[in-house]
């Protein structure tokens, strides 16, 4: 690709970004990295009724923690700014009056009681009021009212709207990269409203005016904007400029595969399904996927393929394999179902990448924040080394850094009672008496290493003909409290041989005590 490529993700500033803006937003960003272009970030907040206190910052902060930042938006103008649309406000007028100029729109007057009134009479009708070539001659506007009512109208400041003159007979074919062709009888069209009274221009001109100034060569969103497509391409016409060339993205379906994934959607079904926390005005909470634990190379290899595949058996991709291979003529046109099993799948996997000292760094806080709440003192330290070696032995049965203390809480604390279940299988009469025989064993062990200490167990359990079951699960429960947890040997060495004597005489001593 010659052209210069330059993307943009629009966001409207209504709220937290939902899961399918964020696909948006990285499917932009990987098309534009892939080709070397400039992914940019444009606020469309010309809605000032919908705008939200911190949802921009919220969009940036998404964009930053998922890795894929944008090159041009607020605050890193190259040129092209400003980057809000209501710093761009003054901009819009001049273009609107530029379609008024050239017949291509024109003012209408009809107050939202008339209009209100017309589609209840239609409707009673069993028809759909449109406003378009069919009627538009009967409606208040500057192609039905005398040019000096126009002048009057406006000179004394009616409220007035200005709207797109759509054609009213011609068939025009759409081109999306990735749903093809598109004809549409522009008869079906209605006079979209491009310019409000409150002097804000509608989402449709503001987008098109930007998407040009811009430069912006692709338009990669939502299907959802699908049927606005029509409009635009008119628009673009009208001005005389060239089109963008446009992808609409899949819809994402709710994980049972009937209707689209919605905001409300997640924690009523036990998923985020937005990338930060977000708190709204009113205090309520909408989880994130940050907060939850899950990394966010997760994240955006899920993502990835919510929609999209690369035609190989690949399902692993850092986002510099994505960047190779993403390729917009890939993506599917029907709708991906969402599946956030998957999503834990792909956590698990990426937390297995991360390097154990920097796992045992990000696990310390929790591990030392836990024990200290457990054993009710003021700090709880935790040898780093030590702490390496834990997590080294937990990790692959963990999805979240959480899930470590879970599975090995004991190499933190003693257990003090032990799991019932377990203890009736596996405590019996002549526990107390095998037990302190390991306790011994295990105090004349000089070289502590897993593989010693197992060769010197396992040689006793043999040469004494007791049955490996026998000492041990009574031996696991002793040092973890139940039935989990890695290699028997591995916890010895770990917790040392006078903490091990110290489990075992407890746990005798408990037995002892039935
Ligand atoms: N502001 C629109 C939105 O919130 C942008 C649509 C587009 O990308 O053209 O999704």
């Amino acid at each position: 690709m010659a052209q210069n490529i330059r993307v943009r993700f629009a966001p409207s500033p209504t709220g937290p970004l939902h899961i399918g803006g964020v696909r948006t937003a990285l499917y932009n960003y990987l098309f534009a990295k892939k080709h070397q272009g400039s992914f940019i970030l444009r606020i469309e907040d010309t809605d000032r009724s919908r705008y939200v206190q911190g949802a921009e910052e919220y969009i940036v902060d998404s964009l930053n923690w998922l890795g894929i930042p944008f090159d041009e938006g607020p605050g890193k103008d190259a040129g092209f700014g400003p980057y809000r649309q209501s710093e761009r406000k003054h901009l819009y007028k001049e273009y609107s009056d530029m379609l008024i100029a050239s017949g291509n729109a024109y003012y209408a007057f009809d107050s939202s009681e008339e209009l209100e009134k017309m589609r209840e009479e239609y409707e009673s009708k069993s028809e759909t009021f449109i406003y378009n070539w069919h009627n538009r001659g009967r409606l208040k506007n500057s192609l039905s009212l005398s040019s000096d009512d126009v002048v009057n109208r406006i000179s004394r400041g009616d409220h007035y709207v200005i709207r797109f003159k759509s054609p009213h007979s011609e068939s025009i074919v759409l081109n999306d990269i990735i749903r093809g062709n598109i004809t549409v009888d522009t008869q079906l069209l209605d006079d979209k409203v491009l310019f409000k009274s409150d002097g804000m221009p509608t989402y449709h001109l503001a987008n098109i005016v930007d998407d040009h100034l811009m430069k912006i060569s692709h338009v990669i969103r939502g299907e959802e904007w699908l049927p606005s497509l029509a409009l635009h391409v008119l628009l673009y016409r009208a001005f005389g400029w060239e089109p963008p060339q446009f992808a609409h993205l899949p819809l994402i379906m709710k994980p049972e595969g009937k209707g689209k994934l919605s905001k409300r959607d997640g924690d009523k079904m036990g998923f985020p399904v937005f990338p930060l926390e977000w708190k709204n005005p009113e205090g309520d909470v909408s989880s994130g996927y940050r907060e939850n634990g899950y990394l966010p190379e997760a994240v955006v290899n899920m993502l990835a393929l919510l929609g999209w595949n690369p035609g190989t058996e690949q399902e692993w991709f850092s986002l510099t394999e994505l960047v190779d291979q993403f390729d917009l003529e890939r993506v599917h046109k029907s709708g991906a179902k969402f599946d956030p099993e998957k999503t834990k799948w792909f956590q698990h996997h990426y937390l297995q990448q991360i390097d154990n000292a920097l796992l045992a760094n990000q696990f310390a806080p929790i591990a030392e924040a836990r024990a200290q709440e457990l054993l009710n003192e003021s700090s709880a330290e935790i040898d780093n080394q030590k702490l390496i070696k834990i997590v080294a032995l937990l990790k692959e049965r963990a999805t979240f850094l959480e899930d470590l203390w879970e599975q090995g809480d004991f190499f933190f604390i003693a257990p003090t009672c032990y799991d019932e279940k377990a203890a009736k299988k596996a405590f019996k009469e002549d526990s107390p008496m095998i037990l302190s025989q390991v306790k011994n064993l295990v105090l004349s062990i000089d070289d502590f290493v897993p593989e010693a200490i197992s060769k010197k167990i396992k040689g006793w359990i043999v040469a004494n003909d007791h049955g490996f079951g026998k000492v041990m699960m009574p031996l696991r429960l002793a040092l973890v409290g139940e039935m989990k947890g890695p290699d028997v040997f591995d916890i010895i060495s770990l917790l040392g041989s006078e903490e091990t004597a110290s489990r075992i005489q407890h746990a005798i001593d408990h037995i002892d005590q039935k």
